[in-house]
């Protein structure tokens, strides 16, 4: 593979956007640490058969499935838990990632890591885009998307690494305060620059 585009930005910025049109109009493979990262604590998988011997019944919902939001609370305030928990997951979606890339014959590809640089993922890809939009328009659009109050919308913002020191260490940074054409313009353009930097 020549290309691995490592697609981040912040909550609610535009990852799904971008990376939807890079797979509609340029037929481009997208895969998506998120969902490795569901996987890994799937029902019955072993990394949540320890999150169940760690935490015990307070992060189990009666199915055997986990409580998200139980975990969710037990970590968020608590550093060493959540190393813990990130040493287990981490390495799963390292590793998903590279089983899945040896199966793909194709040299441009893209994964979405929402938490690239919170994870320390960046070494996975070859080039870092960031997308992001101002502040009020993020918290407007999660606010809109997922019904939350302005407060519960900041929280989540702030319990990512700021915008800004993303953008600073992007290779293509994507302005995305605009109509979403301006925003595919500036996809098309990023796609073409590398290629020829690459070449
Ligand atoms: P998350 O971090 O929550 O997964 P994301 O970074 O994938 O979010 P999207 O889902 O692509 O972001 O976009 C967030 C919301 O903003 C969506 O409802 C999307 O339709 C909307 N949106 C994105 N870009 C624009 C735009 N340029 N103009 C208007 N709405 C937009």
């Amino acid at each position: 593979h020549t290309r691995i585009i490592g697609l981040t930005g912040g909550i609610g910025t535009g990852k799904t956007t971008v990376s939807n049109y890079l797979a509609s109009q340029y037929q481009l493979p997208v895969l998506d640490a998120d969902i490795f990262a569901r996987e890994a604590v799937q029902t019955g998988s072993p990394i949540l058969r320890e999150i169940f011997e760690r935490y015990g019944d307070r992060v189990k919902l009666p199915n055997n499935h986990l409580n998200r939001q139980a975990l969710g609370e037990i970590i968020f305030n608590n550093t060493a838990e959540k190393r813990w928990l990130e040493s287990k997951i981490h390495p799963y979606v390292r590793s998903r990632f590279s089983e899945e890339l040896a199966q793909l014959d194709i040299n441009t590809i893209v994964f979405v890591i929402p938490l690239l640089f919170e994870a320390n993922l960046t070494h996975l890809v070859t080039e870092i885009w960031v997308v992001s939009c101002d502040r009020a328009q993020q918290i407007q659009r999660l606010q809109q998307r997922n019904g939350l109050t302005t407060a519960q919308a900041i929280n989540r913002i702030d319990s990512q690494i700021p915008l800004a020191e993303k953008i600073a260490k992007a290779d293509v940074a994507l302005d995305n305060n605009s109509t979403l054409e301006k925003l595919f313009i500036q996809i098309d353009e990023a796609l073409k620059r590398k290629d020829t930097e690459l070449n």
